[in-house]
């Protein structure tokens, strides 16, 4: 059975404690490999070797540290193929969605932000017969990020290539559901010349090393993704020691459909706004509220597309779905399922595990599922699923509309369908979310500022954000 290291100082290595656990194939229910299980130990041989380091990956010049990171997302082109097929077994998702979007995101990460930060410019303030203000904005040190397992490589990559563009050097954890793509980033690193203890990545559990990570004192600032749950804990854990936090939690984005839209442009991108990567990203609609006069038609043919939407093994170049990410986690969809029938749901399509033929039999595979006929205030419209469940629901007026989106605790994106200018622009403004697509989903541009309002999170990422969250600015008065 494989073995995953840990990569500190450059090289890869056993974790201290020599323990491992099972890495799972949700494709097939088997173990595939093991998984580190770090724990203080091995934080702090990586914070000793990124302190080592820090002096000489910030002191090189932006040109060099771009031309290695620019090697870095060129290294993860070439493995293109090793990449893809990791990340597709390792989650479940369909090759097709890993080739397409994943891997491809996660090379852009880094080309994004290796060049980015040649252009990163920071502010002076001339007062008039006064004098001048200028701010620098240094790397902080040593900085963590913990990252999902919805997205692996593309989340993990889009907090590492910042930090390390600013000139900090990183301790950062996957999930251990999801751990093999920054497994293998290991070895791009090494190829691209990055220097030993610039960038460590460390394998395990959350509530071991991620919480070593979050309260190691010389750890300065931590960049999350993940639950809103976890997000409190380490708000409440790094908040006393003063350390710098980004926070990108949970959702239950809103997509609000009106009559007026292009109908077959919002019906095939809202399948793929509520089902893209079985439903489990941050940024799907999973609450749809459609104008009565189209509710009908609309219902009609979402039902009708979805249900021939098909659930296969990854590897199937035609699945639509994989497999869900872990048995504990089909398991917590299904039982929102059930939620939603004793709520007063009525499952329209879906609704079950499917079971696909051997060697696929124990995959962790569900049915894309729509339901109707919920009150929005219930707790299935109300708490996150993440998974490829969404509720259809009926409104009358914009206001109404308006009020069920905003009524979560969550506030990261929305998506709103409409030719109506004006009221795009209105309902726009009028989300409480981060992030709103009009008559589009999951567009993405990485200069914009990303992230969520209320439960969804604290800090932008994304951008100029990104690299000034990974920066401390001072600002230095001269008097004329
Ligand atoms: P979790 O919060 O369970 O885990 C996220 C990461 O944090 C994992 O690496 C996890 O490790 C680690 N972790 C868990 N507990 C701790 C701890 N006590 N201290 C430090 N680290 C810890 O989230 P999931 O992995 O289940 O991801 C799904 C969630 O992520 C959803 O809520 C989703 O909405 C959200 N998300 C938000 C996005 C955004 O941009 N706002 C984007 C994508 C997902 P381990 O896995 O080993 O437990």
């Amino acid at each position: 059975m494989e073995k995953l290291q840990n990569f500190v100082n450059g090289v890869y290595c056993p974790p201290v404690s020599a323990k491992y656990f099972d890495n799972f194939e949700p494709a097939t229910g088997e173990v595939y490999s093991l998984i580190p299980d770090s724990d203080t130990q091995d934080v702090d041989a990586a914070v000793d070797a990124a302190e080592k380091a820090f002096p000489i990956w910030s002191g090189m010049s932006l040109e060099e540290r771009s031309k290695i990171l620019v090697r870095l997302s060129e290294g993860i082109e070439n493995r293109m193929d090793e990449f893809v097929e990791a990340e597709s077994r390792d989650n479940g998702k369909p090759m097709s969605l890993a080739a397409h979007v994943d891997i491809p995101r996660a090379v852009s990460n880094f080309h994004f932000f290796a060049t980015a930060i040649l252009h990163f410019a920071s502010e002076s303030h001339y007062m008039e017969g006064v004098g001048v203000n200028y701010t620098t904005r240094k790397p902080i040190g040593v900085v963590g990020c913990i990252s999902p397992w919805n997205l692996p490589l593309y989340l993990f990559s889009w907090k590492i290539a910042p930090a390390l563009a600013a000139g900090n050097c990183v301790i950062a954890k996957p999930s251990e559901v999801t751990p093999y793509t920054a497994y293998l980033l290991g070895k791009v690193a090494q190829e691209a010349g990055l220097p030993p203890g610039v960038l460590n990545i460390l394998h395990g559990t959350g509530a071991q090393v991620g919480d070593a990570i979050v309260k190691h004192p010389k750890i300065k600032a931590i960049s999350f993704t993940g639950g809103t749950k976890t997000g409190e804990y380490i708000a409440r854990t790094a908040g006393p020691m003063f350390k710098k936090l980004s926070l990108e939690l949970g959702g239950k984005n809103a997509n609000i459909i009106f009559a007026d839209c292009d109908f077959e442009d919002m019906l095939n991108t809202t399948i793929r706004s509520s089902f893209a990567n079985q439903g489990q990203i941050c940024l799907c609609g999973s609450r749809i509220f459609i104008e009565r006069p189209l509710y009908e038609k609309f219902k009609q043919a979402f039902v009708e597309k979805v249900s021939r939407s098909k659930v296969s093994f990854p590897m199937d170049p035609a699945a639509k779905l994989g497999a869900v990410v872990s048995k504990s986690h089909m398991e917590k969809v299904l039982s929102y399922i059930e939620l939603a029938k004793e709520e007063g749901g009525a499952v329209l399509t879906g609704g079950h595990r499917v079971y696909l033929e051997a060697p696929y039999e124990n995959g962790y595979y569900i049915a894309p599922t729509i339901i109707e006929g919920l009150a929005y205030t219930c707790r299935t419209n109300q708490e996150e699923i993440f998974g490829p469940v969404v509720t259809i629901t009926p409104f009358d007026t914009e206001e109404e509309a308006l009020m069920m989106a905003n009524s979560t605790e969550y506030g990261l994106a929305g998506t709103v369908w409409t030719s109506n200018l004006k009221r795009a622009h209105r309902v726009a403004d009028n989300l409480h979310a981060g992030i709103v697509w009009v008559n589009a989903w999951l567009v993405r541009d990485l200069r914009t500022p990303f992230g969520g309002v209320k439960s969804s999170g604290v800090g932008r990422e994304g951008g100029w954000e990104a690299l000034r969250f990974f920066t401390e600015a001072k600002n230095i008065f001269i008097k004329s």
